[in-house]
């Protein structure tokens, strides 16, 4: 071999040296990033841990928290609202009434006929979203809006020649929003939740505002009763099985209510029912512990989140179907910060060019695994796109191969050739967020069950009877009605919840204790109170 011969070896043997190596730093490199990236998710699992002992201590502060909020006005920050409620529906309500159902998302009308032997039948049933504008706008725009949905309802209706005739319109009006009751029908507007802010309204009465925008346009209808949805679906749960005592929604937004007895609503001394209780709404999505398992994800969604505040609202901004897309949004932006400084330097220096020419864009960035592919985020909270539903599918997507994360990455959240160990990672996240949502909000009704003395802890002889006495025998069956968007079809976030509810009552109690899904609680409850309530005599409720 010549000197030129030798010479070319050596540099071939060097170059291919540099090469290897090269290829070697990288994936060494591409496994410490991939690493950072696994420590971020287990972290963030760590801190998002709900063991049974802190189950437990949930349990504890709800109970502790109940008592606080019926000891006095702003005792607590559970509401403990009074509902004026104090009979609820047991099948012997009749004839034909509406209902408004005003909730997060959506909006209804419906019209029901009910019928000996607890038949029911929905004439009338029309649902809209309702429009942006009207969620910000002022009340009378709101009102108006609405009472003008319901005067083409009752248009429609009145063509319709198999409709009976009805001389009196009686209205349930579903409103869930924290309202402080001044009687079974009408009622102030505390706050807005769930992305509404109409300032002109907090204060006002609710019902008044729609009674005024009715017969503005000449509709003569009434409103029965002003109820929040939770009270709906307690009251449809009741009308099917008298055991039920509590409900829960877990939609847009999450609360509960169940029945207390007015001796225990120490605020308002000299409270008197005929049933010797009333359902108390208590507004629990505004419960806060410092047992709740909370990570630094959770303060920035607070942070920059339309109602940002000490843990305002903390329990159902771990919970709600409005948070938990986000907060997977923020976990797996977080795990994609790990991944290359310069893609973060793109990130920062794009974001910054494009809002300053187009306002606030959708930002793009590169990050880089196994292959390249994009992460769609916002600097907004609740990206359009990163909705539970969607986070939902891809959680419960059971192929081998993960088809539909990998379908929903790139069609709707345009990320391209996500790698499988990747989709993996990402299923883990929204396991991780449903996981915690769901045994919290357990913990949240066995804190009920707690305060009513069902859930065992006294024995299993304990529990109250319907007339507030202490009940003997064995324990008693339990009902808890439940509704909303997330529980009733989100698969795993209701399996989840069920389980976590049998684990903290333990075996022996658990049997007991039903989860019932009441199913469009909120509008038909709201008529069957409509029913209950819409004759003065049955006003049995007297104040101090
Ligand atoms: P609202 O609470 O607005 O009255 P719903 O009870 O129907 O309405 O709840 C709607 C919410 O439930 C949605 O905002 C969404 O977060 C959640 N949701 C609806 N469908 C699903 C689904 N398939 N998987 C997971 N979450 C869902
Ligand atoms: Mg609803």
């Amino acid at each position: 071999m010549g000197k030129v011969g030798f010479g070319l070896a050596v540099t071939c043997a060097v170059a291919s040296c540099a090469i290897a190596a090269i290829l070697v730093s990288r994936r060494v490199k591409s496994r410490r990033k991939w690493n950072r990236m696994v420590g971020v998710l287990g972290e963030f699992e760590e801190g998002c841990s709900t063991s049974i002992g802190r189950l437990r201590q949930v349990v504890d502060a709800m109970d502790v928290e109940m008592h606080a909020g019926l000891a006095s006005e702003g005792g607590s920050k559970l509401k403990m609202l009074l509902t004026f409620i104090d009979n609820l529906p047991n099948g012997n309500e009749k004839g034909n009434y509406y209902v408004l159902d005003l909730g997060g998302t959506n909006f209804r009308i419906l019209r029901l006929q009910l019928g000996d032997e607890r038949s029911m039948i929905l004439r009338h049933d029309v649902e809209q979203p309702i429009p942006p504008a009207f969620m910000t706008s002022t009340s009378e725009d709101l009102f108006d809006f609405i009472a003008s949905s319901l005067e083409q309802f009752v248009e429609r209706e009145a063509n319709s020649s198999d409709l009976p005739l009805v001389k009196r319109r009686e209205l349930g009006f579903t409103f869930s929003f924290p309202v402080k009751q001044t009687s079974v029908s009408s009622g102030i507007l505390i706050k807005w939740t769930k992305g509404f802010s109409i300032e002109d309204m907090v204060g006002k009465d609710v019902a008044e505002c729609l009674q005024q925008a009715m017969i503005k346009r000449g509709l003569d209808m009434r409103v029965a009763a002003l109820v929040n949805d939770t009270v709906g679906t307690l009251a449809l749960g009741h009308y099917h099985d008298e055991d039920t005592v509590a409900a829960v929604i877990i939609g847009t937004g999450t609360n509960a209510c169940y029945v207390e007895r007015t001796d225990a609503i120490i605020k308002c001394q000299g409270l008197l029912t005929n049933s010797g209780g009333m359902v108390v709404n208590m507004e629990w999505g505004n419960f806060w512990s410092s047992h709740l398992p909370r990570t630094s994800y959770d303060v920035d969604l607070d942070t920059d989140s339309p109602n940002p505040n000490d843990q305002a609202r903390g329990f159902e901004k771990m919970i709600s179907g409005m948070y938990l897309g986000d907060i997977v949004r923020r976990v797996i932006l977080s795990m994609s910060h790990e991944l290359d400084i310069l893609g973060m330097l793109l990130l920062v220096i794009g974001t910054l060019y494009l809002e300053n020419l187009c306002g606030p864009v959708v930002n793009y960035r590169i990050w880089k695994l196994d292959d390249p592919y994009e992460l769609h985020s916002s600097a907004s909270l609740f990206h359009r796109k990163w909705r539970t539903p969607l986070m939902a599918v891809m959680h419960e997507d059971d192929s081998p191969d993960l088809r539909e994360v990998a379908r929903i990455l790139k069609d709707t959240l345009k990320i391209p050739d996500v790698p499988l160990k990747v989709r993996k990672l990402i299923v883990k996240v929204c396991d991780v967020v449903t996981r915690r949502a769901a045994r919290l909000a357990a913990a949240g009704i066995v804190g009920i069950l707690k305060k009513i003395g069902r859930d065992g802890s006294s024995g299993i002889m304990s529990g109250r009877t319907k007339n507030g006495g202490e009940s003997s025998g064995k324990m008693r069956r339990t009902v808890v009605a439940i509704e909303g968007g997330l529980y009733v079809r989100y698969s795993m976030f209701r399996e989840y919840l069920n389980e976590a509810v049998a684990e903290i009552l333990g075996e022996e109690i658990a049997p007991h204790v039903i989860l019932r899904v009441s199913e469009d609680g909120s509008g038909i409850g709201a008529a069957l109170l409509a029913a209950s309530h819409s004759s003065p005599s049955v006003d049995s409720v007297s104040l101090p």
